[in-house]
């Protein structure tokens, strides 16, 4: 039954392109890939059975070949702010994170792209776990196909923004990510308009260039640093793509879109506040002179401790002291409030219960450990 099942193809994660395709490869007509997409994405109905438009034969047909198929969900919680969170087990035993934050009128989920993370940023427990594996179209649209159903009051749109800001770095899994990113715009699919979808980037400099060519949908670059390096230091990958690059990627990426858009576009540039580390007032300054390349908004997010973290968290004052130079400059900008702390599902810090296959996080509790004795034993 398993060999049976992995034989089938998957319908979750094909693009209407790649569906139309499927359906003529069947000798059926491509306008049943817009029928079935609806079902699949607006409906929720997984059952070839329940699809009552499409003739009794060719479903017959479909669930012979084909398979609608989600990860199972082994856990799942809403904190007390309303946050939700799930964890999904994939079919290799996988566990990756998906968290929904309400606010106001937004329902934002928060997407996951790869299990871990190859980059290895030094304040974020995915990249602590090293990288085990890219997800499947299918596995990332499965955290939106949960999440749009989740809602208990019914409402049609649980989901009112995507933000691939869970684990993985979404540009380094871009094959995968890329028709998921199309299935969340169309208008078969999720219909989600292309500002409401973000993708959020450590600064892969040639897939920023790729995804401008692509699809247009918002970018987020997560910078966390004023100057190199700080940068190097930070987000080790600005030793490949230093901050000049990024800015000249960010400028050509706006103006991609800029033309056809009537209200001016901007970066979201994401800045974790590590106290002591790039929080003080020259860090402010340097930041708004590089943004002056960049039309952008800032948004400041207070660092999320986890076990073993070489940084601290900003204080309140250091924070809003931050925010006063970057709004004084005429900058938008906004001060992330962190949420869902009680079941550790504060976007960007996906990690809780996951495992760690790689032991990176014990090597590096360890070094952590040795660095910390030095530290004590030269001071005492
Ligand atoms: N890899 C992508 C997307 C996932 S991370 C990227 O780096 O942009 C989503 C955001 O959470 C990033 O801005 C990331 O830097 C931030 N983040 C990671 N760890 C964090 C932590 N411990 N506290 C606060 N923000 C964190
Ligand atoms: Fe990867 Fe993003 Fe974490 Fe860096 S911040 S390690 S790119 S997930």
């Amino acid at each position: 039954m398993g060999d049976e099942a992995g034989r089938k193809i998957n319908l979750l994660g094909l693009t209407l392109s790649e569906l139309e395709e499927f359906f003529v490869d069947l000798g059926e007509a491509p306008f049943r890939a817009r029928q079935v997409m609806k079902w699949i994405h607006q409906m929720g109905v997984y059952d070839f059975a329940g699809m009552s438009n499409i003739a009794k034969q060719l479903r017959a047909r479909l669930s012979e070949v084909a398979e609608i198929r989600l990860p199972q969900v082994v856990y799942e919680h809403t904190a007390a702010d309303g946050t939700r969170k799930w964890v999904f087990e994939l079919s290799d035993g996988a566990r990756v994170e998906t968290v929904l934050i309400p606010d106001g009128d937004r329902r934002t989920l928060c997407v996951s792209s790869q299990v871990g993370c190859a980059l290895d940023c030094k304040f974020c427990s995915t990249g602590k776990q090293g990288f085990q594996r890219d997800l499947r179209a299918s596995e990332i649209i499965a955290q939106l196909a949960v999440a749009s159903r989740s809602d208990p009051m019914g409402a049609p749109r649980a989901v009112s923004n995507v933000v691939m800001m869970g684990m993985g770095e979404p540009l380094l899994n871009y094959e995968q990510v890329l028709p998921a990113l199309r299935i969340m715009l169309d208008d078969w699919g999720y219909g989600l308009s292309k500002r409401r979808v973000t993708v959020s980037t450590s600064g892969v400099v040639p897939m920023i260039d790729r995804l401008g060519e692509d699809i247009d949908v918002a970018l987020a670059v997560s910078l966390h640093a004023s100057n190199d390096a700080l940068r190097d230091e930070l987000v080790p990958v600005n030793r490949k793509y230093p901050m000049a690059e990024l800015a000249a990627a960010c400028r050509r990426y706006l103006a991609r879109h800029q033309s056809l858009e009537v209200g001016r576009r901007r970066i979201t540039i994401e800045y974790v506040m590590l106290a002591g580390v790039n929080d003080q007032p020259q860090h402010a300054r340097e930041l708004l002179a590089y943004l002056e390349q960049v039309p952008s908004k800032v948004n400041l997010i207070p660092f999320n401790p986890f076990p073993h973290a070489p940084y601290a968290r900003s204080s309140r004052t250091a924070i809003l002291a931050f925010q006063k130079i970057l709004l004084d400059a005429g900058l938008t900008c906004t001060i992330r409030t962190t949420r869902g702390d009680d079941i550790d599902a504060a976007c960007g810090q996906l990690v809780g219960q996951v495992e760690d296959r790689t032991r990176r996080s014990e090597r590096w509790a360890r070094q952590v450990a040795r660095t910390q004795d030095i530290i004590h034993r030269s001071s005492s």
